[in-house]
């Protein structure tokens, strides 16, 4: 299903986010909680691009495999940082050819152990210019974009931030999804400013539900998100404790989740980190049932 098909009102577009196993054993885990998630039929399951290009191949496989084997509609991530121009269409025509349906455009961040956003020599700088090449060439594509509540890192400020996604969806994008995030209040701040400049497509919240402490403050570290000091106090009352620490994670997504739900959000984009219990708890929570919620 192609993205602007998705978000229609009185139903929830459920997305689901994945990224490529390193080992034979993390693939086999990873077809396991696909197939958990599967039940709740997502609307579609995205699998990311790694970071500096380095799953170009897995990227595509993983897809054709959410399609083939659970007849789900695949995203595939893609990022700037997958060649030259020339080596970017090559591999669209492939995704194209996979039966992919959409494709989440972005910049992509650098490789671990380099600093600052380098960009391949004859290829592209933004997203937004990649989002200009698929929408020009490759009009099959439904097209996603990320956006950022707590705004990018590197931005100087939020207006700057906002006109820069604003660019990528007048170049053709049908949907954005934000970068993780856990205070509500941030995200419908946004959603303000989102409305008043006028962007027309859906904003769909992303979601990570807790599975611990020590990973949570790593990745929020990573991407700036705001970890609420309640939050951080009721996970560190637990740090000694997995099993708790997870209810927490569940417990705390379940209410932010609903309270998003309750303000009319067109869907939710769920980063499982390749395990489908917490999302499957979290879904059951929310009584949430594949057409309507
Ligand atoms: C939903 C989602 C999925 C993701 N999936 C992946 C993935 O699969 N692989 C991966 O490597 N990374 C992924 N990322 C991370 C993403 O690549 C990084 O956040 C990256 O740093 C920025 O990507 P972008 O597409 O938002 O870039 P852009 O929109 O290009 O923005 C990058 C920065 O440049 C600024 N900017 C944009 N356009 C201009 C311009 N014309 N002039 C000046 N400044 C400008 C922006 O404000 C921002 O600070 C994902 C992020 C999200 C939210």
């Amino acid at each position: 299903m192609q993205l602007s098909e998705i978000y229609r009102p009185g139903s929830l577009g459920l997305s689901i986010e994945i990224f490529p196993p390193k080992t034979a054993e993390g693939d086999a885990a990873l077809w396991e909680n696909i197939e958990r998630l599967a039940q709740f039929r997502p609307a579609f399951i995205s699998c990311t691009y790694g970071a500096g290009g380095s799953t170009r191949d897995r990227t595509t496989e993983l897809c054709c495999g959410i399609k083939s084997r659970f007849n789900i509609p695949a995203t595939a991530h893609f990022t700037c940082l997958g060649g030259t121009v020339y080596e970017l269409r090559r591999w669209l025509e492939q995704a194209r050819a996979s039966g992919i349906a959409n494709i989440m455009a972005l910049r992509g961040d650098p490789p671990a152990g380099q600093t600052g956003f380098r960009a391949v020599a004859g290829g592209l700088t933004y997203a937004n210019e990649l989002v200009k090449l698929i929408h020009d060439e490759f009009p099959e594509f439904g097209i996603g974009v990320a956006g950022y509540p707590e705004v990018h890192q590197e931005a100087p400020n939020a207006d700057t931030d906002l006109d820069n996604l604003k660019r990528k969806v007048d170049a053709g994008a049908d949907a954005v999804f934000t970068q993780l995030f856990f205070e509500n209040a941030n995200f419908f701040a946004f959603r303000e400013r989102y409305d008043a400049a006028g962007i027309p497509v859906p904003l769909v919240p992303g979601i990570m539900p807790i599975l611990n402490f020590a990973q949570i403050k790593r990745i929020t570290g990573m991407c700036r998100a705001v970890l609420p000091e309640a939050l951080s106090e009721r996970l560190e009352a637990v740090q000694d404790d997995k099993e708790a620490q997870f209810q927490v994670g569940v417990d705390f997504a379940v209410e932010q989740c609903r309270e998003l739900l309750d303000a009319g959000v067109p869907g939710i984009h769920f980063y499982v980190l390749n395990r489908s219990q917490a999302c499957e708890a979290i879904l059951r929570a929310l009584d949430y049932s594949p057409a309507v919620i």
